[in-house]
Parts: structure tokens; C-alpha cells; sequence
């Protein structure tokens, strides 16, 4: 069966856990780095970008999920994950993980929208999507092999660059289960795929 983690340091972690199971896949509630040799995907929640990198460092899961993203293994950042997964933020070079070649910017919707409900159509997962916004970033700029998924008054809140998928808003947050159902279908390929 197709093992889902959800990185469970700090944020939204336990509503991913409920929409892995609703999507079908295992999942495992990684808090120690060795876990990740368990999973065949992983999930960065929502919460707060700062706080869970301090946590990152803390339990020494900096270079091991560097390495699970290298191997070709599928990871998944919602919001403050999708901070942690990005190239660039806010313009400057202080980058967490780095893995996804993008440019980010924290807290893009601005003060009068600290948090919002949208519709969105993501493309080949979802139309008519109810996408739930808290505090979120938007992406500035993809790299040339990262596909916009999904924008929002003109701003880019969801992509993919081969296996690694990042959304601004919380897909766990609802009982709109597509977009982790489309992430549980990344990993059953690349299980396929790598094991070939
Ligand atoms: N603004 C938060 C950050 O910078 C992310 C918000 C969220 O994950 N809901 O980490």
C-alpha cells in the first residue's frame, strides 16, 4: 500500500492526516527523521514557515527531507510548507528547504485578508474548488519546469514541478479531498517508478 507521511512538528498536521486516510493511501505521523525511510510521500502542512523550520532544525530534518525530494520521492507543501519547499522568498537568498524552483511571497494577500475562501479550477485535479486561504503566500515566479496549477486574482497559488506539488491555501482544511487524492496518485506512480 501507498504510505503517505505528514510532517508533524508544528501547524495543520492533523487534518492532513484525516484527508490522506479519506484519499485512500496509509499514512504515518512523522516526528523522527528515520520515519521518512517508511514513507513514500510526504506532506509539509500549513502553520507557521518560521516556527517549523526552527522544529526542522531542531529534530535534524533539513538535509534527510533534502534527501527524499533528491531521490525523486513526492512532496507535497500546503502554505507555510509551501514557504519551506521554495527557491526563493520575499526576494532574499534565505531559503529553507529550497527543493522547488520558485519565488515566494509570506503573507501576499495583505492585512484586510488575513484569511478568505475562494473558487478555484485547478487544472487537471479540480474545478469549482473551495480553497481555503489563512494568512497565505502567493508564488511570484515558477522555474521553467513548474506548471501553474491554479491563480487567484492573478496570483500564481498552486504548482507542480514533477514530483513536488505546493498550493498557498490549506486542502485540508475541507471535505474536498481532490487535491490530496491528485498527490496519494503522484506517489502511486513514482512508487511505480522508482521501483522499476
Ligand atoms: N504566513 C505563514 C508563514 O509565513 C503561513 C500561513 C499558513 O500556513 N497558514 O509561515
Amino acid at each position: 500500500m501507498t504510505t503517505i507521511g505528514v510532517l508533524a512538528l508544528q501547524g495543520a498536521f492533523r487534518e492532513h492526516i484525516r484527508s490522506v486516510e479519506a484519499s485512500g493511501a496509509a499514512v504515518v505521523t512523522v516526528k523522527r527523521k528515520e520515519q521518512l525511510d517508511m514513507i513514500d510521500g510526504l506532506i509539509i502542512p500549513g502553520g507557521e514557515s518560521t516556527t517549523m523550520r526552527r522544529l526542522i532544525d531542531k529534530y535534524e530534518f533539513l538535509e534527510p527531507i533534502r534527501a527524499f525530494a533528491d531521490a525523486g520521492k513526492p512532496v507535497f507543501g500546503t502554505c507555510a510548507g509551501l514557504i519551506l519547499l521554495a527557491s526563493e522568498i520575499d526576494g532574499s537568498y534565505d531559503v529553507h528547504l529550497g527543493v522547488m524552483d520558485m519565488s515566494v511571497r509570506r503573507n501576499a494577500f495583505g492585512r484586510q485578508r488575513e484569511s478568505f475562501e475562494a473558487d478555484l479550477d485547478i487544472e487537471g485535479v479540480a474545478e469549482g474548488y473551495n480553497a481555503v486561504f489563512i494568512r497565505a503566500p502567493y508564488i511570484e515566479r515558477v522555474g521553467k519546469n513548474t506548471k501553474v496549477l491554479a491563480s487567484y486574482d492573478g496570483h500564481i497559488v498552486a504548482a507542480q514541478e514533477g514530483h513536488l506539488l505546493a498550493c498557498s491555501f490549506h486542502p485540508e482544511l475541507t471535505d474536498d479531498h481532490r487535491l490530496t487524492e491528485h498527490f496519494v496518485k503522484m506517489v502511486e506512480k513514482s512508487k511505480q517508478t522508482l521501483a522499476s
